[in-house]
């Protein structure tokens, strides 16, 4: 009989990892809260890049070029399969000032991505993008079909043991869903999954505020951004604005302070937006974690709990890679990238309230 898993969230990272085992032969099971791909996987710009990569550590980025690089092949093989469009689409990113130049540059240099300086702003043609809400029901779709066993509505509880071996998780109506491995991907909410007993993880949420416009399509073509906005044009004319850091806890309320923020950075950017009405304004509570270092480990004290989270602002990008790294540590492969970067914290934390 084939290995069981039970995988904790249904995020974008809970997906590919589903399926990075699935098709390793294991037979999987994805629980989720709510419905699969609804919280910060639906919420994020799909920007499938970090911003200003150069600020960021050498695990950050391999990880990110790493995920971004297995997108195409990955949207195609979801539209031929499930007919589900994740609109992939190589758009490319025009960064304006204020940024570095020589350090912009030699970075793409040395990380082989193709960069020009045009009118003091940093062009990056091969920046890519896909749209949220359909990557994540194509994903949903996807998993489906590999004969992934998904359960919407289940909350899983906090582990109520310190280490040893799992047998099964509880859910917080009662239920057991026994496994022979667990793997805890449910992003921002990850750390208080692993109870008051074992050690946690110095990971929080942080939202970030979006919001949608609707204009003529082309007459954006490409993504921007400028100290720490940006505008993503969608195919049919919609464009994201965003987006907001918070830290306020587990708190998804949309504020009329962000709106306006980010409205008056939006019609800066293009003033075609200044008469554009403002069609949608939402958040997500993405998984802070410190330098935006993901933890994609076994846990130190259960021999058969593994962790996938902690990808903070670029777990869209991140999750194809992560999954992949994850996928091979449980199946006892090579993994095709150093994992030691991204090791459960040595001390770990005492209980989930450790800041960012
Ligand atoms: C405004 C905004 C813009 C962003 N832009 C980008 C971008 O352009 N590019 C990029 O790469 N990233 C971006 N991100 C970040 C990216 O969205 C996140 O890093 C990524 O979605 C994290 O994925 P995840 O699967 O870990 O978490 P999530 O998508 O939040 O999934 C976690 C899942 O776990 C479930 N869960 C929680 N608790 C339980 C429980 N007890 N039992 C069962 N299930 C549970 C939840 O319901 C949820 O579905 C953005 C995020 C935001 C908010």
């Amino acid at each position: 009989m084939n290995s069981r898993a039970l995988v904790v969230g249904g995020g974008v990272v809970g997906c590919l990892t589903a399926l990075a085992l699935a098709e390793r032969g294991w037979q999987v099971t994805l629980a989720d809260q709510g419905r699969v791909g609804e919280e910060s996987s639906w919420a994020g710009g799909g920007i499938l890049f970090p911003l200003l990569p150069w600020n960021y550590s050498e695990s950050v980025n391999r990880l990110a070029l790493a995920g971004a690089a297995r997108y195409p092949a990955l949207c195609q093989q979801l539209l031929q399969e499930t007919g589900i469009d994740p609109q992939y689409q190589v758009s490319g990113l025009r960064i304006l000032p204020k940024f570095d130049t020589d350090t912009a540059l030699l970075w793409c240099q040395l990380h082989n991505v193709t960069a020009e300086i045009k009118n003091q702003s940093l062009w990056l043609p091969q920046v890519a993008q896909a749209r949220n809400p359909r990557l994540m029901q194509a994903l949903r779709a996807f998993l489906l079909k590999r004969g992934v066993e998904i359960l919407e509505h289940i909350t899983l509880a906090p582990l109520p043991t310190k280490n040893g071996h799992l047998s099964a998780w509880q859910s917080l109506d009662g239920r057991r869903f026994e496994a022979d491995a667990f793997v805890l991907t449910a992003g921002a909410w990850s750390s208080n999954l692993l109870g008051a007993q074992a050690l946690s993880l110095p990971f929080k949420p942080m939202r970030g505020q979006m919001l949608l416009y609707k204009l003529a399509p082309d007459v954006l073509q490409n993504m921007l951004y400028c100290e720490d906005f940006y505008l993503i044009p969608r195919r049919d004319g919609y464009i994201l604005a965003g987006s907001t850091v918070e830290d306020v806890g587990f708190d998804k309320t949309t504020t009329a302070e962000a709106a306006r923020h980010l409205a008056v950075r939006a019609a800066e950017l293009l003033p075609a937006l200044i008469k554009a009405p403002i069609i949608k304004h939402w958040s997500g509570l993405r998984p802070g974690s410190p330098d935006n270092v993901p933890v994609i480990a076994r846990h130190p004290q259960f021999d058969n709990l593994y962790i996938n989270t902690g990808h903070f602002r670029y777990g869209v990008t991140m999750a194809p890679a992560s999954a992949q790294l994850l996928g091979a540590l449980i199946a006892g492969e090579k993994p095709f990238a150093d994992v030691s970067a991204y090791a459960f914290p040595q001390q770990g934390v005492a209980s989930a309230s450790s800041s960012v």
